[in-house]
Order: C-alpha cells, then structure tokens, then sequence
C-alpha cells in the first residue's frame, strides 16, 4: 500500500454527483464557508450557483503546479481541511480501490488483501472523521 499520488481519479469519478455532504457539515459552511456554501443546493452538492445545474465536476479539485515540464497532473483539493466527509472517508476498501484503480494499491496488496486492508485503514487514520476510525 502505497501514500496517495495525488492521481484525482477519485474525485474525478465522485464529484460529478456521487458525493453527498450531511446536513451539519452544509450548516456549517453556510455561516463559516459561504464560498463552498454557494455550491449547495436543496442539500446536495455540487451545483453551478449561477445556472443551478448540477456540475459534472467538483468545482474544487484543482491541477497543482509542475515540478518538472513531463511530470503527471497532480490533483489537490482547495477545500481539502473543509471537505465533505464523504470525501475523508476515500479509500475504504481494498475491492473498491481495485475497482477504481486507485494508485495507492500495490500488486502485493493484491494477494493479501486482509493485510492490505489494515495497512489501509492505518494510513486513513488521520483523514477519516474520528467518530468513525
Ligand atoms: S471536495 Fe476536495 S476531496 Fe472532495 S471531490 Fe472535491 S476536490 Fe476531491
Ligand atoms: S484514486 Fe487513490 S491515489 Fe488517486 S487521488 Fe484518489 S486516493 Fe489518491
């Protein structure tokens, strides 16, 4: 199990639609995070506030600056400390991984799932919300 590589394939597939946000956390954002807030509507997320249209991307997934001119896009989040927390939760799961050819997985984690799991579920520690670890 490797760290992140900033790869954004998990935001690129759940932003458009598949994330949700609890109610506490879009209270939260409309007194303190109006500018996330904004993106919000009828309790889902993510909506162009101008049009109203649900958005086919997060509108806060960002490409980070090149290091070198041949480097891979990397991905950083400009919400990263108030983000959902549909999106701390990601990685959960080692076949969900597989299935969205996470670049964290590793071929040995392949053949030992249970402990990749638990490799997993030590790396996640710091990002999952702490009623949940
Ligand atoms: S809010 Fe941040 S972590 Fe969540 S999908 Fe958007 S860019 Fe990714
Ligand atoms: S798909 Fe995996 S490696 Fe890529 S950004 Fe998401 S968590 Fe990181």
């Amino acid at each position: 199990m490797k760290d992140c590589n900033q790869c954004g394939k998990c935001c690129i597939k759940y932003g458009d639609g598949d994330l949700s946000a609890t109610q506490e956390e879009i209270d939260l954002w409309e007194i303190f995070n109006p500018g996330i807030f904004d993106y919000v509507k009828n309790n889902e997320i993510w909506f162009d506030p101008k049009s109203g249209v649900r958005l086919n991307r997060c509108p806060f997934l960002d490409i980070a600056p090149k290091t070198k001119p041949d480097e891979k896009d990397k991905y950083t989040c400009s919400i990263y400390l108030d983000r959902p927390e549909d999106c701390r939760h990601y990685p959960s799961l080692i076949a969900e991984m597989v299935r969205d050819e996470c670049e964290m997985i590793e071929v040995s984690d392949l053949s030992k799932p249970k402990q990749a799991q638990i490799k997993l579920d030590i790396l996640m520690q710091d990002s999952r919300p702490a009623h949940f670890t």
